[in-house]
């Protein structure tokens, strides 16, 4: 029997050693740090023997094949030395895709990939499908795959994920957008972040569609150097296109094949010109699936934001709070500034990963009234925005507590208090589920 050895029991790894277990192989989960006590219990459950707090090197590099957890760096160690052995390291995305026959949805990209992933979710469920969702958001792939049965997967993958990712093939691949995020994983080399998101076209043949942004000037020049089999479908806010969709007047237009389908902005459920992207990469992967328009244009006006996504929490005394603490980048916060139409007290602040600040000066000219740091470190936004706003108009805070209450002070009624914090959360948080949580809980305490 061949030996399959997990590195990482979070979601992905114990999904990934369910699966192994189901299809007969002999399986060790190793992680090490703490495994939460929901995951032992489905270790214990499936029988499946594991360690945590340390690595055993006889009882890892014995194995015929690792799967490496998408948190697992492959520098670590324990990967370095069984890369030196030679053994086999695959991704669970990987191993799941070897005994999945469903249609795959895939989606990638700095952001935007958990409101594209739930919009194209959303969409298929109305359409009456059987559609499972996994990836980086909710159950894991592989445990889905050992223990549910889908017609089609909508997966959200992580640059993490693609990782390690060779045999996999995607039917329809979506590249949201690509901006500089995690390059500390990725050598501090912007070409190997880029080539990574990429992967997620790799063995598409050409039944398969690639769905991207035109606009976005990476994925525009990567695409350039590649060979690419797949139909090629963008989706683009500047110019017309054959296929693909874009934005003609005050509606989105989505052609494919002889089909086309256009919808009024104005009726999409997201606001924001991101989300006009994301609505559009969505409706193409429902024409390619061909969903009828009806269901298309139901489903992009229905749909109810993701939670810490743009989510509008409470409006008190006309002041409207919104929790954007998914937008731990500068792109994302440089959005969800942007499609503010009444004047902003913005929480920004976190845990600071080299950002660059001054892509935002336009916006926070013409937007932002007053600046609640919060987190440990201000000093580079004090720096970056003191000149804009005025040293009067930033204060600085450690809680979502103290934020809430200094913006509620600063705030007048026809305002917007809006958390978009740029940064991570770990200085103050745990997560960024438990920093929008927190603002959320402040604000209904006010
Ligand atoms: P991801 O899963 O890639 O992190 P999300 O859908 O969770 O993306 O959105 C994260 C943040 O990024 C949101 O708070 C939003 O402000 C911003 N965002 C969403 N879609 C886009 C997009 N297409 N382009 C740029 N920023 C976006």
């Amino acid at each position: 029997m061949s030996r399959i050895v997990v590195l990482g029991g979070g979601e992905s790894g114990v999904g990934s050693a369910v699966l192994a277990k189901v299809k007969g192989f002999d399986v060790f989960l190793s992680d090490m740090g703490k495994i939460s006590d929901s995951y032992v219990e489905v270790l214990k459950k499936w029988d499946i023997p594991y360690e945590m707090g340390q690595h055993t090197e006889e009882l890892i590099l014995n194995a015929d094949e690792i799967i490496k957890s998408p948190g697992i760096p492959l520098t670590a160690p324990m990967v370095k030395k069984a890369e030196d052995k030679g053994i086999h390291i695959i991704s669970e995305i990987e191993f799941a895709g070897r005994y999945d026959t469903a249609k795959k949805v895939c989606i990638t990209g700095s952001n935007g990939k958990t409101t594209t992933t739930s919009l194209i979710y959303y969409l298929l469920k109305n359409a009456g499908l059987n559609v499972g969702l996994g990836g980086n958001i909710g159950k894991s792939y592989a445990l889905q795959v050992a223990t549910e049965h889908y017609d089609i997967y909508v997966l959200e993958l992580s640059s993490f994920q693609l990782d390690n990712m060779y045999d996999f093939k995607a039917d329809i691949a979506i590249i949201t957008n690509i901006t500089p995020d995690h390059l500390d994983r990725y050598d501090h080399k912007m070409e190997n972040y880029v080539k990574a998101k990429f992967r997620i076209t790799r063995n598409m043949k050409e039944d398969d569609c690639f769905i991207f942004c035109s606009d976005d000037e990476i994925t525009i020049k990567h695409l350039d150097d590649i060979i690419l089999k797949a139909k090629s479908l963008p989706f683009t806010q500047k110019t017309e296109v054959a296929q693909g969709a874009f934005v003609k007047d005050d509606k989105m237009v989505v052609r494919v094949g002889n089909q086309e389908c256009d919808m009024y902005l104005q009726e999409l459920a997201l606001s924001g010109k991101h989300n006009v992207y994301n609505s559009m990469a969505a409706a193409i992967a429902g024409k390619v699936m061909d969903i009828d328009n009806e269901t298309i244009r139901r489903s992009l006006s229905t749909f109810q934001a993701v939670e810490h996504r743009l989510e509008k929490v409470l409006s008190i005394k006309d002041v409207l709070y919104i929790n954007d603490s998914k937008a731990t980048n500068v792109d994302a916060a440089w959005y969800a500034l942007e499609c503010q139409t009444r004047p902003v007290v913005w929480i920004v602040g976190g845990k600071d990963k080299g950002n660059d600040y001054s892509v935002l000066n336009e916006l926070v000219k013409q937007k932002v009234k007053a600046i609640v740091c919060m987190g440990l470190h201000n000093e580079k936004i004090h720096e970056a925005f003191e000149g804009i706003v005025g040293k009067e108009n930033m204060v600085d805070t450690k809680s979502a507590e103290e934020a809430v209450k200094a913006c509620s002070k600063m705030a007048q009624p026809g305002d917007v208090v809006l958390l978009s914090p740029c940064c991570a959360s770990f200085d103050l948080f745990k997560s960024y589920e438990d920093r929008g949580r927190q603002f959320k809980e402040a604000v209904r305490n006010l």
